[in-house]
């Protein structure tokens, strides 16, 4: 007899049940609730444009701090209805009424927005001597680096006018663009042995001990690409021309320099961080010579690298899963581990694998009245429970920022993994700590030391591909998606050198990545983050407990500082010139452990 019932362990395997409650959004009101959030802030963005509009020269500090606040409410207001709208889409990209909410919040916020904009640009057109006292005012400490930080785009701003007709243009063009993408990319199904299945599930069997299981799950993955495959190269060459027109109006010298802007961080600091893993690519490398001899291989093939080493695919189911990274984070902080569990206990986790979810997995900061939401594609593999730390140190992140309000909760980019890589790294020593069984160890250790090379030299080896295609879409125009290919080819092979076997179907995987097409720049941040917590770990393993309450101090912060002071709070110095080749150290070490630990283990 059959039966389609679910066992309670296929459950916990799934984290069916573990879904986002997002009423406390919106009251409890639904999709109702977002426009009641939203014609709130339309009336108070009104009052505010009367009473403030052209006058801010006028206003002393105090008259600067109540604009502030009222413009920090109102901000809350539209976070609110956005992250509910936003979120609401996230986990059925298919339903068209998701997308027609996110989409009617998103124009809405945007006209809502525009009426503030007078804001920024007449607080940018203020002289230095004229805002210099009110800065050291404390009414606007709440807000004083947002401020201070704000004036760092003003050769970059353009008129009033000029900055609403983009703002409003943008929500037809650059985002319509990525959103487009994001929806072809949800839809793609791969055909895998007659079975029907998700790319998420495509790339998730690519960790398989079976050699034969990762070739079919990649070839499916590259016949699964394929359809639509030029019309996501022109979304993406819309996208590079889009941003290129921009840089060219806004005065950025580079495709790179406006990402460099928003993250505050030096082009300097951004290229010697680049340069500085370029230079290392032979740990990779090294790693992956290596792991041919422990999969008993010549030589290894793209679609090997992320192979599991053990024997065993071990499964976690989520219990096992919550438990383990709540351990870990409270071996080092109880505080931290309090923050944890509310993700647990109030349905902040949004966990299963759906049909039309958005794949991968993310932090959603919301808005600091609120709380942070987590979304996962949860397959019980090993690697799912590191990525389930990483959010939840990002959420803790977000939580324990809350106080500093809208303005300063979130940090730059490059500090934005300190908190994930942080709670991954423990809940990685957690583990190791637990293994005695050579084989299980050496697992463990590869496992880190590919999340590093992940994280860190993949990361820039990306950087590179999308230097290569912003930099040929400006010299040479439209790129054909063979040519993208080429590009993704020569970038992957710089950093693969002789040790894998690139396949030519592995020439389209550029092109369901979601970052190069919404936040262009955006992968080196993980570099520079991961490095940047790898340096912040090593002042825990030096100092232990007495590092923790900096720590606590540092994520509190959120972004109220620049980095390179935050950094101080913990004792790291990004000024200091050798400070990547430190991080980089870090992994050479783990690479070197796990060159032992094959040994001890027989595998050579
Ligand atoms: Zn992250």
């Amino acid at each position: 007899m059959a039966t389609s019932t679910p066992t309670r362990a296929d459950t916990d395997l799934t984290a069916a049940d573990v879904a986002w409650n997002l009423d406390d959004l919106v009251d409890g009101k639904g999709d109702a609730g977002v426009d009641q959030l939203l014609d709130d802030a339309r009336a108070r963005a009104d009052a505010v444009s009367q009473k403030y509009r052209g006058r801010l020269a006028d206003l002393d500090a105090h008259g600067m701090a109540e604009l502030m606040h009222e413009v920090a409410e109102l901000s809350d207001l539209l976070g609110r209805a956005g992250s509910y709208a936003g979120l609401r889409f996230a986990v059925d990209t298919t339903d068209p009424t998701r997308g027609a909410l996110m989409a009617s919040t998103e124009e809405r916020a945007t006209a809502i927005g525009n009426e503030l904009i007078f804001v920024e640009l007449e607080w940018a057109a203020l002289s230095d001597e004229h805002v210099q006292p009110l800065l050291e005012s404390e009414e606007l400490a709440f807000c004083r680096h947002h401020l201070a930080s704000a004036r760092r785009y003003r050769p970059h701003l353009l008129s009033e006018p000029e900055e609403r007709i983009l703002a409003d243009k943008a929500v037809t063009g650059s985002s319509a663009w990525s959103r487009l993408f994001n929806e072809l990319i949800s839809t793609i199904t791969l055909d895998v042995d007659g079975a029907t299945i998700g790319l998420e599930e495509g790339l998730s069997r690519l960790l398989s001990p079976d050699r034969a299981i990762r070739k079919a799950a990649a070839d499916a993955v590259t016949v699964g690409l394929e359809p639509g495959l030029r019309t996501r190269a022109f979304v993406f060459n819309t996208l590079l021309a889009d941003k290129a027109t921009d840089d060219r109006i806004r005065h950025y010298g580079s495709w790179i320099a406006s990402r460099n802007l928003d993250n505050e961080a030096s082009d300097e600091s951004v290229k010697a961080l680049v340069d500085a893993v370029v230079h290392r690519y032979d740990i990779p490398q090294r790693w992956y010579a290596l792991k041919a001899k422990l999969l008993g291989l010549e030589r290894l093939a793209d679609y090997d690298r992320n192979a599991s080493i053990g024997q065993v695919e071990e499964q976690f189911p989520w219990s096992h899963a919550k438990d383990l990274v709540l351990g870990a984070y409270r071996s080092f902080s109880p505080e931290i581990a309090d923050v944890v569990q509310r993700f647990f206990d109030g349905h902040w986790i949004d966990a299963p694998v759906r049909p039309g979810k958005r794949p991968g997995a993310f932090c959603a900061y919301t808005v600091p009245s609120m709380h942070p939401y987590l979304l996962l594609n949860w397959t019980a593999r090993r690697r799912d429970v590191l990525t389930l730390a990483h959010e939840l140190g990002h959420g803790v992140h977000a939580y324990l920022a809350r106080g500093q309000g809208i303005f300063e909760q979130t940090t730059p980019l490059t500090l934005a993994e300190t908190a994930s890589v942080f709670g991954e790294t423990v809940t990685f020593g957690q583990l190791l700590a637990e293994t005695t069984d050579p084989a299980a160890r050496l697992a463990l250790i590869a496992e880190s030391l590919e999340g590093q090379i992940a994280t860190v030299f993949r990361q820039i080896a990306m950087n590179r591909f999308e230097d290569g295609v912003h930099t040929a879409r400006r010299e040479h125009g439209e790129l054909s998606a063979d040519r993208f290919g080429e590009i993704w080819y020569d970038t992957q092979t710089a950093m693969l050198g002789d040790a894998v076997e690139i396949t030519d179907g592995y020439r389209s995987w550029w092109s369901y990545v979601p970052h190069f097409i919404g936040t262009p720049g955006y992968v080196y941040a993980y570099a520079y983050g991961q490095l940047l917590a790898l340096s912040v770990y090593r002042q825990y393993e030096v100092r232990g407990a007495e590092f923790v309450p900096s720590y606590l101090e540092l994520l509190s912060r959120g972004g109220s500082a620049p980095p390179e002071e935050l950094g101080k709070i913990v004792g790291v110095d990004l000024a200091d010139p050798g400070f990547w080749d430190g991080g980089l150290a870090i992994i050479q070490e783990q690479l070197e452990l796990a060159e032992d630990a094959a040994k001890k283990a027989g595998r050579l």
